[in-house]
């Protein structure tokens, strides 16, 4: 926030700010420190890294922090979940909060709806930072539109057998464990018969077909296109019911839908933070580029978005800490798409202020800029969620009282048109 934040308790303000300060002094370091960062976007990470920075997240108690600490959660709130993750996107990188993120989301779905087998093998150990989660969902053929996936899973004995593809998906050779809906029945396009299994790292079967690392940005999670061929899967490692776990996901993505767009803001401030300093040192024509009404009005421009991004943002996890996991979809959609599209509005005008160099690695801001674009379609595309607030929103709008048969007439009854109406008007041919 730029300015005072008055939606966030004492208590919360006092989180964020341990947060920044335990990333800074604790997290970020040595291993993980600035070079890392740099290492992870040339792609030259390793998975010595990714254990070690999972390690520290589970020792720090970010990982998993509305699940009950019995689990090794935090035992705390969506609002402090999407303050973490700010802090994340912040102090470190997008990336490393997208780790972090799937252990908020991913291990909520495994705590509310996972049997013991799956909590004691991989929630509680994902929590304590011992194993690297990853999240197939993805298909070539399916991404915004999961129902139509194509990844099946047909039951053999005691066992699930898994076939199919999918595609960018992060810490693909680094995971520990894939969390990966596929159809057990129904047809497609289905929202029944749609299930949720846990599959090991290491299971045979498993192929990567293509590595999708080199890309536009959110570099350094080994992400790849992959193939499961005949994949055998324990049953007890089937999520909740069989063909039951589309609210499941879509529980899950209302949680997502906030972290994604909270660590991309996140990063965005960092960004917006140097650009802001860059501009009062930059001397063009003998003042500082900050003493240009066009510079500084950008500054004021982001500043007040960014907060307005920030409370949207924070509703809607107060909504779901007050009303459970599937409430706010509505103001969840909002602060996702609002979240996001600013957050990389605010990367790309930041370069623009900072000029030449700030496309080049001097600064971070180009690498944000680049990171922080994939998050206007991951996790749910801007123009789903403006699908969804439109379809909330109308019913909110709406005005029994309305006369619906004034629109298209407003003219009629005008006393100046001396009883004419629009379609009776003067014949212009
Ligand atoms: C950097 C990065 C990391 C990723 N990490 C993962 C991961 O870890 N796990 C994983 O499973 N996936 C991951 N993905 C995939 C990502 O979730 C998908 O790219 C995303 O869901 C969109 O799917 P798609 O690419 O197939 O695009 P499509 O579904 O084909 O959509 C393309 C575009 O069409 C438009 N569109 C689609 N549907 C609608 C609609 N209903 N209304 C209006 N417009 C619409 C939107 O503009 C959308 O951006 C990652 C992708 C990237 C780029």
């Amino acid at each position: 926030m730029i300015g005072e934040d008055t939606s966030l308790t004492s208590a919360e303000q006092e989180f964020l700010s341990a947060c920044i300060e335990t990333l800074e002094q604790e997290v970020f370091v040595d291993q993980l420190d600035a070079e890392h960062f740099q290492e992870l976007d040339r792609n030259e990470e390793s998975r010595a890294d990714w254990e070690e920075y999972v390690s520290r997240m589970g020792s720090h108690d970010f990982a998993g922090i509305t699940v009950p600490e019995e689990y090794n959660g935090a035992g705390g709130t969506v609002v402090e979940t999407v303050l973490a993750e700010q802090a994340i996107g912040y102090c470190g990188t997008i990336v490393h909060a997208c780790q972090t993120s799937l252990t908020q989301h991913v291990g909520r779905t495994l705590y509310e709806h996972g049997n013991d087998h799956l909590t004691e093998t991989y929630l509680a150990p994902m929590l304590e930072g011992e194993l690297i989660v990853s999240q197939a969902y993805t298909e070539p053929s399916s991404g915004t539109d999961l129902a139509h996936l194509e990844t099946t899973a047909d039951k053999d004995g005691d066992e699930w057998v898994v076939n199919g593809q999918k595609r960018f998906i992060d810490f693909a050779r680094y995971g520990d464990f894939y969390f990966l809906p596929c159809r057990t029945s129904g047809a497609d396009g289905d929202r029944e018969g749609v299930s949720l299994l846990v599959v090991d790292g290491d299971a045979h079967g498993i192929e990567f077909l293509e590595s999708q690392s080199d890309w536009h940005g959110f570099r350094g999670t080994a992400a790849a296109w992959m193939e499961f061929d005949d994949v055998r899967v324990p049953e007890e490692n089937l999520v909740g019911e069989e063909g039951a776990a589309w609210s499941y996901i879509t529980d899950e993505l209302n949680l997502e839908h906030l972290t994604v767009a909270r660590y991309c803001l996140g990063a965005s401030q960092r960004a917006l933070e140097i650009a802001a300093n860059y501009t009062e040192n930059r001397v063009v024509n003998e003042r500082p580029t900050s003493r240009y009404q066009a510079v500084n009005h950008s500054v004021a421009e982001m500043a007040t978005k960014l907060d307005a991004a920030y409370l949207l943002n924070t509703r809607a996890a107060r909504i779901l800490d007050e009303r459970g996991i599937s409430a706010g979809r509505m103001e969840g959609a909002m602060a996702k798409w609002y979240g996001n599209d600013l957050a990389h509005e605010i990367a790309d005008t930041c370069i623009q202020l900072v000029g030449g160099i700030g496309t080049t690695t001097s600064y971070p801001i180009e690498r944000i800029q680049r990171d922080v674009r994939a998050g206007r379609f991951l996790g749910g595309a801007s123009e789903v969620m403006k699908s969804v607030v439109q379809h909330d929103a109308y019913r909110v709008l709406e005005d029994e009282e309305f006369d619906g048969s004034y629109v298209g007439n407003e003219l009629e009854g005008l006393p100046w048109l001396d009883g004419r109406t629009r379609t009776e008007g003067p014949d212009h041919d």
